[in-house]
């Protein structure tokens, strides 16, 4: 590697931005507390676990003892009622929508060697590639010729692909424009980074920063991130924290499953959201992903993967996570197959991607090259697909970005998802979306179902000056007003 390269990678870690949310020189994931929180909630009395579904029910956030019991659940009926308790929560907190977003892969070069990911350094079968302005502005092209208003735009970690590179391609997707399509958010999958850096990212108009913990459990972090940047534990658990002081106020926690012990990871995600609650006045994860490892190319740890996790205990995991933290956004990506999707999705998912591929430059040129790809994706129907069959399930396809361009981030949008409020604000401005989708995408089936869909929803809406203005905005949209909101 060049000399510049290596003094780049030198460079990166600055101790003394996450020293100071230390307590007594210690992280916020105490191994030993959760391991023995865990085995002190083993066999859970039923009356216990009810009163944990109520607690979450009136959308107050868990401790980790409750957690624990939850995770340590065996009665299937107990099972049942959690997973209708989830679908209650995401209804009273989000209503029946789901924002769609796509991914864009725009770089993946990369200086790591996590054990699991197809881009790792020494993967040589990996074909490197870092998108040119002229490439990326066709993948945006590609995308909002299929309708999509929102992106995570992703990136290995690099010199070549630094904060600058970042903050130009987020500024090139936002210009690049065409008819009644563009690009109204664009959030970000990245390394951790300086406080610095993260300050360029919110001048230009960054979304949410995530960056997943992929497993909370140190000395497993250690082994699966033996080299690299990636391999300092502590700059990436604070990476978050980091993201906040520098203003970007909607942050997005995740674990990759299939690393270590799920429960443990679930209490990790937990002490996470609590130690942001405690030093951000209160304000939590925007959102929490919880990706499952699928297979890499030339990644044989992932065909050998010992802590796989199947689709039954999945689904209990997720529905944990909807209880502990019920004003989170929550993220299933098309990593799982469309089936899984459809049986997660009511027990309290908010946002989803659709019509994904995840090859770099791949939308433009239709090509699907696994040689060039993280990892390989479950579920691979279009976004017009993926729309219908959400519709016919009774949701609402989202492409609303309204929220974030009003200020409605970090603690405004904490104190009105806490108080269950983000759904009475942001439905009718879903259907809005949703309408310009069918008008300017859709295919005749996906716009007879969504017409019926919209209509039963505006009949839903409970104040009938509400229903009457959003009537006359569809009227608007209608005669070819574009991006209205309330
Ligand atoms: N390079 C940045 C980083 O590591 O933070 C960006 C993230 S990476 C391109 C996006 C996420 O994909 C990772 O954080 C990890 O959780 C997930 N991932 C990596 N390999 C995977 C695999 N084999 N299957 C599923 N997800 C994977
Ligand atoms: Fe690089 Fe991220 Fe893949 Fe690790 S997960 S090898 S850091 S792209």
């Amino acid at each position: 590697m060049a000399t510049t390269a290596k003094t780049w990678i030198n460079n990166v870690i600055k101790p003394e931005q996450y020293e100071r949310y230390l307590n007594k020189g210690q992280t916020f994931l105490d191994e030993n507390f959760i391991n023995s929180t865990l085995d002190k909630a083993k066999n859970p009395n039923p009356a216990y676990i009810k009163e944990i579904i109520a607690k979450s029910l009136a959308l107050n956030r868990l401790e980790p003892e409750e957690t624990a019991a939850l995770l340590n659940c065996t009665d299937e009926d107990l099972w049942e009622e959690i997973f209708v308790a989830g679908g209650k929560i995401k209804q009273a907190v989000y209503g029946r929508r789901i924002v769609t977003f796509a991914p864009l892969y725009v770089s993946n070069h990369c200086v790591n060697s996590c054990v699991y990911c197809g881009f790792r350094s020494e993967n040589n079968k990996t074909k490197r590639k870092q998108l040119t302005q002229a490439e990326l502005e066709a993948e945006i092209l590609a995308l909002i010729r299929k309708g999509h208003k929102r992106l995570i735009m992703v990136y290995g970690e690099h010199p070549d692909s630094g904060v600058n590179y970042i903050a130009e391609t987020l500024q090139i997707a936002y210009q690049t424009k065409e008819d009644n399509g563009e690009i109204r958010r664009c959030n970000v999958n990245a390394a951790p980074m300086s406080i610095e850096d993260l300050k360029k990212l919110n001048e230009v108009g960054i979304g949410t920063f995530q960056v997943f913990q992929e497993t909370y459990h140190p000395s497993n972090y250690q082994r699966l991130h033996p080299k690299g940047i990636k391999a300092d534990y502590r700059w990436r658990l604070y990476a978050l924290h980091r993201a906040m002081e520098a203003g970007i106020d909607d942050v997005g926690l995740g674990a990759l499953f299939g690393l270590y012990d799920p429960k443990f990871e679930v209490m990790g995600l937990l002490m996470h959201t609590i130690d942001l609650e405690e030093k951000f006045g209160g304000v939590g994860p925007h959102t929490i992903s919880f990706p499952r490892m699928e297979l890499a190319s030339n990644t044989p740890f992932t065909s050998a993967n010992k802590a796989a996790i199947d689709d039954k205990l999945f689904k209990k995991l997720v529905a944990v996570i909807r209880l502990s933290v019920p004003y989170t956004g929550m993220i299933l990506t098309a990593r799982e197959p469309a089936q899984v999707r459809q049986d997660i999705i009511p027990i309290g998912i908010t946002q989803i991607d659709a019509g994904s591929n995840i090859g770099i430059g791949a939308y433009s040129t239709d090509t699907l090259d696994y040689d060039k790809q993280q990892f390989i994706l479950g579920d691979t129907r279009s976004l017009d697909e993926a729309i219908q069959d959400l519709a016919s399930m009774g949701y609402i396809t989202s492409f609303c970005t309204a929220g974030y361009r009003c200020g409605r981030t970090g603690e405004y949008f904490m104190d009105i998802a806490k108080e269950g409020k983000v759904h009475a604000l942001c439905m009718p401005n879903a259907i809005l979306t949703f309408k310009e989708y069918l008008l300017d995408y859709a295919s005749e089936e996906t716009r007879i179902v969504g017409e019926t869909l919209i209509e039963k929803e505006i009949a839903a809406l409970a104040n009938p000056g509400l229903r009457n203005k959003v009537k006359g905005m569809l009227g608007q949209i209608e005669r070819g007003e574009r991006d209205i909101f309330l």
